[in-house]
């Protein structure tokens, strides 16, 4: 087991602070968000480019750690733990996985390449683990810090290892490349991502070969000319075992498709493989046949390949939560079950509604390699440490270890009927669940159990594709500008609890509702990041004061009637200031008024002002949204040098954050883009779509030409038809404009019209030639039918789609 000490005679000008502390390294922690391990956790203070680690080592020292790897001596030296002051965190913390993985002695497999990596490390582990025990990363966790803390999972029971890298600058593969050093390499393509951070296409390749200077043997296909004349050349031939549908290489590879599913013929030298999966598209393939080859490669029989091919699903490593009956939340993860994604699960968990009691309904889990005793002694100290108050056990395994958890009122059952018919789960009201099971336990029947029934129309929102939105338009930002984001009208339609919720974890700075009820909901689901409140009258404001909530002023009437209500009491306000748009806002002639006022209740504090941009989304109102930034600029400098202290100026919205990249002022009002919409297309390239509005066909009919569909007997028939009735009408938010095809919807991967009027509750689509069944799913709008082009089919903006869906319409998180 390894300590700081032993680190720090490796990194050099490593410095220990303090001596108490010292015990071998357990835990490698990063993010205070995360549940901490108990005694052995070390947590490494990581500088990101918005927030650093070392901001939060009180937190992790609240939260039990007591050894830390960090940059610079902290303002408060703990007494009972010691600190290793090191150059650079991250380095240490390659050095410390570096020195772990040289503790074992085992194969590696390590994979890169642009697509599919995640994929083939998950398939190919499945196919190892029919004989073998597998270490690999937890998800996606490929980058300078995801390869260390993976490489830290390696434990004494592991007999292989599969470690997926993936970079996205020059320079980096060498480091994962030491820290891995991996025995075999899969290099799955070469394709696009990440072309912006190398020179051209054969620099990235050369890079990413870099990660196998010291492999025994390489993988890879033989038919991208590019990437077999790189390996050709960098690596000697016995290094290469490659795979091509042509002759001449290790393994021949021939596909025959039969409907559903796919043949794998596989050549090798003087033997011959044949192997069925359900999958036909080529990039499957492509992955499935590099864990096929790597799988015989490493001497996997072919007869438990076989078994394992067979059962190979699409990756679904989704959590999503969805709203249940009684107020509870409901996490769905239904799909596996181990420990790395309990953890996971249990993470996501801890990090939602605050103001919600947890539960969690677990079964066996199914973790190879270590014993049930121990396995479940993990379990359960994961689990008190993640504020689980009330637990349900399924399985013969999980529950003969019960007194494990005895700390946790705890209810056994055996099978997964058995606590369906127990009446337990209709005990749950105004919870957090979180429904955790393997496969063979079929879960599903108890989310279909605890899940809220309402008609079969629902808004999915992906939760990381809104990080990445996010993400993006924080890359926009000087590190010092803040980030308001507008969670206003349920957060674009897009619920505002739980959005707001993920926001705060993502640590932005502000949110903004457009009411004081919206931003009352915020605060009583956990929320307490300030918020703004667009619109106030008199009847608000004492819940104003009680729910700590900053109204936006905007006339020297509220002012005054909002300084006459608090008497003496303070408040946090925001001032809006007219330049240009016309709707709310002090105009030039009230400033000096306002001046007055501000300086007669002091009680009353500026949190910011700011002013909105009539045309930031239009290139041809440039002058005139400059013109409003100088007015802008001119007014709030008039009211700042009245005051003893320093409010937040802000001026632009997601399109303004865009096109005027010096006007940032202290922070930006981040809206639309975030739900990955964009009215002009500055940024569509780079945004991804976060919601999709789904329903199904309830029923589908064979009409004759000259009969009519729906109302009015709007939809005339020209021609003999099949017609599906949907599930969703005006009444969730699907406009009447859409009638008699104006909208197009998408159905099994084609584009179908609707035919006749819109009804309250029902639309008919016209099928006709389309192989479709009743139940099948219709999708409105998503990822591959844009919200964007159904708006433009009826005049209008992506906005009005979006926030008027209806609240009837269930929302479903997804976390991938
Ligand atoms: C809604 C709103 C925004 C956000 O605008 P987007 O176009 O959605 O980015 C910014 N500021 C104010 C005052 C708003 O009302």
């Amino acid at each position: 087991m390894l300590t700081l000490e032993d680190l720090r005679k490796q990194v050099p000008n490593a410095q220990l602070l303090g001596e108490s502390g010292l015990v071998p390294i357990a835990y490698l922690l990063t993010d205070t968000r995360k549940l901490l391990g108990g005694e052995g956790a070390l947590f490494i203070a990581l500088a990101g480019p918005r927030h650093n680690g070392h901001d939060y080592i009180e937190t992790a020292y609240e939260k039990g750690v007591r050894q830390f790897i960090i940059a610079r001596t902290p303002k408060k030296i703990h007494a009972d733990a010691i600190y290793l002051l090191v150059d650079s965190p991250i380095a240490a913390l390659q050095t410390l996985a570096k020195m772990h993985r040289a503790q074992f002695d085992l194969p590696v497999i390590a994979i890169t390449g642009s697509n599919g990596k995640t994929i083939v490390k998950e398939w190919l582990s499945k196919l190892l683990s029919t004989e073998k025990v597998v270490a690999k990363n937890p998800k996606s966790y490929n980058s300078q810090i995801g390869v260390p803390l993976s490489i830290w999972e390696i434990k004494p029971k592991h007999e292989i290892g599969i470690f997926e890298a993936g970079i996205s600058q020059v320079d980096e593969m060498s480091k994962l490349a030491d820290i891995i050093q991996p025995t075999i390499g899969i290099f799955t393509n070469l394709g696009s991502a990440h072309d912006e951070g190398f020179q051209s296409r054969l620099q990235k390749l050369e890079e990413k070969l870099k990660l196998f200077i010291h492999c025994k043997s390489i993988i890879a296909c033989a038919d991208q000319p590019l990437v077999y004349e790189e390996l050709t050349q960098k690596f000697d031939q016995s290094q290469l075992v490659l795979w091509s549908s042509k002759k001449g290489h290790a393994y021949q590879i021939d596909y025959e498709k039969t409907g559903k599913r796919t043949i794998i013929h596989v050549q090798a030298a003087d033997e011959y493989f044949q192997f069925a999966c359900s999958f036909t598209d080529h990039a499957s393939l492509e992955n499935i046949t590099h864990a096929i080859v790597t799988a015989l490669h490493v001497g996997i029989s072919a007869s438990h390949i076989s078994q394992e091919l067979l059962q190979l699903a699409p990756l679904s490593m989704r959590l999503s939560l969805k709203s249940g009956q009684k107020n509870n939340l409901l996490i769905d993860d239904t799909y596996n079950n181990d420990l790395a994604g309990l953890q996971i699960a249990l993470n996501f968990l801890n990090q939602q509604s605050a103001h919600k009691s947890k539960t969690l309904i677990l079964s066996d889990l199914l973790e190879a390699g270590m014993n049930p005793s121990e396995l479940y002694q993990q379990v359960a100290e994961m689990i008190k440490a993640s504020g689980v108050s009330k637990l349900f056990l399924v399985g013969q395994q999980i529950t003969s270890y019960q007194h494990y958890f005895d700390e946790i009122p705890t209810q056994t059952f055996e099978h997964t009927e058995g606590i369906l018919a127990s009446g337990s789960l209709d005990t749950l009201q105004n919870e957090i669940i979180l429904v955790k099971g393997a496969r063979v336990f079929t879960f599903e029947k108890i989310i279909a159990y605890l899940q809220e029934k309402v008609h079969g129309t629902s808004l999915e929102i992906n939760l990381n594709h809104l990080v990445h939105n996010l993400n993006f338009y924080k890359s926009k930002l000087k590190p010092s500008t803040k980030t308001m984001v507008m969670v206003k009208a349920h957060a674009y339609g897009s619920g505002s609890e739980q959005v707001a919720n993920l926001l705060q974890n993502q640590r932005v700075d502000y949110l903004a509702v457009a009411y004081a009820d919206e931003g009352i909901a915020l605060r009583k689901a956990g929320i307490h990041l300030p918020i703004m409140v667009l619109n106030v009258d008199e009847a608000t404001f004492d819940l104003l004061v009680k729910w700590e909530l900053e109204p936006v002023i905007y006339s020297l009437k509220i002012f005054k009637s909002l300084a006459a209500h608090l008497k003496d009491s303070p408040l946090g306000i925001h001032l809006d200031l007219d330049t240009g748009m016309h709707r709310l806002g002090f105009e030039p002639a009230h400033i000096e008024e306002l001046i007055t006022l501000i300086h007669a209740h002091q009680h009353l504090n500026i949190k910011s002002i700011y002013t909105h941009l009539a045309g930031a989304d239009e290139a041809n109102l440039n002058d005139y949204s400059k013109e409003q930034l100088d007015l802008f600029e001119w007014m709030s400098r008039r009211i700042l040098v009245e005051l003893p202290y320093r409010p937040l100026l802000h001026a632009l919205n997601s399109a303004g954050i865009l096109r005027f990249p010096d006007k940032q002022y202290d922070m930006v009002r981040l809206g639309i883009g975030l739900y990955g919409l964009e009215v002009n297309g500055m940024a569509q390239q780079e945004l991804l779509s976060i919601s999709t509005l789904k329903t199904t066909i309830s029923q589908i009919k064979y009409l004759k030409k000259g009969q009519s569909v729906g109302y009015s007997r709007k939809g005339m028939l020209h021609r003999d038809s099949v017609i599906a009735t949907i599930a969703i009408g005006y009444a969730d938010g699907f406009d009447r404009g859409f009638s008699n095809g104006k909208a197009l919807v998408s159905l099994n991967g084609h584009l179908v019209p609707t035919v006749g009027n819109v009804c309250m509750d029902m639309t008919m689509i016209d099928i006709t030639g389309i192989s479709a069944k009743e139940g099948d799913e219709v999708i409105i709008f998503g990822p591959q039918n844009s919200l964007k082009a159904l708006a433009d089919a009826i005049d209008t903006i992506p906005y009005e789609i979006l926030t008027g869906i209806s609240e009837r319409v269930k929302r479903i998180y997804f976390e991938e």
